[in-house]
């Protein structure tokens, strides 16, 4: 196939300061670079070091927080350089790997670098390493932070590390890694007025909607972009919005064309909002905050901010994850009228008053290892066996309470993961080997020893791939009766469900029509079935039973959906929650006193009769 030609990389304002980077690169073994989001550091700077000659002893790892940064960035960059992705330039997020031998320039999120890192600890591999987007503070780079400042110890010689982002404190990690350098790339970047509500919208959507209406008639050309918290809000957003813009009177206004932007959508349909809009036409990115500064869209010069975000956070004393809408940050709500700026002067609707972005928002956002279970990077730092490594005075940026790494190490001992003394078992390290989070690996091994691992198989695969089961959306009689045919789990839960519901695609032979017909995502069917395939030849070497699935076509009986539901308490040992018939409802059992005694009880419990709910990891 011949390589496509390149587009050549653009003018940046980062390409101008190429012979300064490249100078402190050659005298320090890391440094920061501080530059505006669109100034050039995830696309250029590899390029940068690759011409440079860095490529010759080892490839260039640019990490990501984000999935979809790092799939859109390289593809980018492959573009750049007119080579096809996969060859030169390449990316790697969990399940998903298009890389080769040739790669020099891999794109990869934080959490498959850190898993890397297991199997080859002095990333040897590796010339240089690029932390990008370390502003987003998320767990992953914060620990990747600390296993850098391990690491150019014993590379001082030939390992480069650079550590980028738009707005961090860029002294703090200075003094993190002994006082090296900081450059700071200036941007070109515009005045942005900002123009606030006068109280709180009630519904926020509606009021997104309005400004944005009230744009498309009275402002001048230039894209508009909208911030909403998640996926459903975005698909309400684009559906209202073209339709309100259908129904102007016609000929008031210029052509408009409303793109959503967010994680999960298809590449294809990403790539849109990086062309630019057709003569005479306005464009509508209705984006999540990825738009912030992972992915730079450009030509926008008008913004709309509704002033929230939806933010994973998790509750030790329950030890469950929800997904809450949150106010952002004020470092945040910069972030997003900057984005208005960057071509031109821009406007900057802020649907909040001035006084709650000067006295309610935070700062800063709370970086995730403040505010997530830490029970994996436990893990994972544990199976690293660095002799000198005390989890609880591990070298982090920001340490997380001592609290929260008991949490933690409680939870580990309680999936059987540590021991009493804090050391990794087998059945720990067996876990930290599988690219799942602890309960969902504990589940798979302990479903391998009950004789039911190609079902457990399955259910972690069609977990890991959050696949949605949705109302019909069809309007028709036929279209319903057959979403009607889609197992329900026969009572025995929705991890049952979703097995069955896997189970009857395989029956289909995997048919992409099948899961059309029953309003199920294909793309998200087809990755299920991916990520099934590589579970089950990571497990293969401990495997007891047959994975595939074939060995299992047919068969769906009582006794086989018990043993799933076991193995399902004992990975989940730490989210049990008991029935309270008399009070129509359930008690967790997290963290009372006598959690083991209890823990072991209900689990003789289960056993005898089912009558226990193990909660998945996120509420909503
Ligand atoms: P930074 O990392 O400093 O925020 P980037 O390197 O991401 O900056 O972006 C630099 C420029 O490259 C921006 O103008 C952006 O729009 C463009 N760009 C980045 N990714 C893509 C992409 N996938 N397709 C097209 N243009 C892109």
């Amino acid at each position: 196939m011949p390589s496509p030609s390149p587009s050549g990389p653009p003018v940046l304002p980062i390409s101008e300061h190429e012979d300064e980077i490249v100078a402190a690169v050659e005298a320090n073994p890391v440094i920061v670079v501080i530059g505006e989001t669109g100034s050039g550091k995830s696309t250029q700077l590899s390029q940068i070091l690759h011409r440079r000659g860095y490529t010759r002893r080892g490839a260039i790892a640019v990490t990501q927080p984000r999935r979809v940064a790092a799939v859109s960035v390289s593809r980018r960059v492959a573009q750049e350089l007119g080579v096809s992705i996969g060859e030169e330039v390449g990316y790697a997020i969990r399940f998903e790997d298009r890389t080769s031998e040739k790669t020099k320039i891999k794109y990869l999120t934080d959490g498959v670098l850190l898993r890397e890192s297991l199997s080859n600890p002095e990333l040897k591999q590796y010339s240089v390493i690029i932390l990008d987007e370390a502003h987003e503070r998320s767990l992953n780079t914060d620990i990747l932070l600390g296993l850098m400042k391990r690491l150019i110890k014993h590379r001082a010689s030939d390992l480069k590390v650079l550590i980028t982002s738009a707005t961090l404190d860029g002294l703090k990690v200075s003094n993190f890694f002994s006082g090296c350098p900081v450059l700071n790339i200036p941007g070109t970047i515009f005045p942005v007025e900002k123009f606030y509500s006068t109280d709180r919208p009630t519904n926020y959507i509606e009021s997104s909607l309005r400004t944005a209406i009230d744009i498309h008639v009275k402002e001048a050309p230039g894209d508009v972009l909208i911030f909403m918290t998640g996926k459903d809000d975005i698909d309400k957003m684009v559906s209202k919005l073209e339709e309100r813009i259908q129904n102007l009177e016609e000929g008031s206004c210029m052509d408009a064309l409303v793109l959503p932007l967010h994680g999960s959508l298809p590449p294809e349909q990403q790539v849109r909002v990086f062309s630019p809009a057709p003569p005479n036409c306005r464009r509508f990115i209705v984006a999540t905050n990825v738009a912030e500064t992972s992915l730079t869209v450009d030509g926008v010069v008008f913004v709309v901010d509704c002033g929230y975000v939806k933010q994973r956070q998790y509750n030790p004393s329950t030890g469950m994850y929800s997904l809450d809408v949150v106010e952002i940050s004020r470092v945040q709500a910069d972030q997003r009228a900057g984005r208005a700026g960057r071509t031109r002067p821009g406007k900057c609707y802020r649907l909040y008053p001035s006084s709650i972005y000067q006295k309610e928002f935070l700062e800063a956002t709370v970086p995730e290892i403040q505010r997530t279970s830490l029970a994996g990077s436990v893990l994972y730092l544990k199976s690293l066996n660095l002799p000198d490594i005390d989890i609880l005075k591990f070298d982090f940026l920001d340490p997380p309470s001592r609290e929260s790494l008991e949490d933690a190490l409680r939870q580990l001992y309680l999936i059987d993961a540590i021991d009493e003394s804090g050391q990794i078992t087998d059945v720990g390290r067996l876990m930290a080997e599988l690219p799942l989070d602890p309960s969902l690996s504990r589940t798979l091994i302990e479903a391998n020893e009950l004789g039911c691992l190609s079902q457990a198989l399955t259910v972690a695969a069609v977990l890991s791939a959050e696949i949605t089961l949705r109302q019909t959306r069809s309007k028709d009689m036929e279209g319903k009766r057959k979403r009607q045919e889609l197992p329900d789990g026969s009572g025995w839960g929705d991890h049952v469900q979703l097995l069955q519901i896997f189970e009857s695609w395989d029956q289909a032979d995997y048919d992409p029509r099948w899961c059309s017909d029953h309003d199920l995502q294909v793309r998200g069917m087809k990755f299920s079935k991916d990520v099934r395939n590589q579970l089950s030849q990571i497990i293969q070497k401990i495997a007891k039973g047959p994975t595939d699935l074939q060995a299992r076509r047919g068969r769906k009986s009582d006794p086989e959906y018990r043993k799933l539901r076991r193995a399902l308490c004992v990975g989940y040992g730490n989210q049990l929650a008991e029935r309270m018939i008399h009070h129509n409802g359930y008690h967790t059992v997290g963290y009372r006193t006598q959690l083991v005694q209890c823990i072991h009880l209900l689990y003789l419990k289960v056993m005898n009769t089912g009558n226990c709910l193990c909660m998945s990891s996120t509420t909503n």
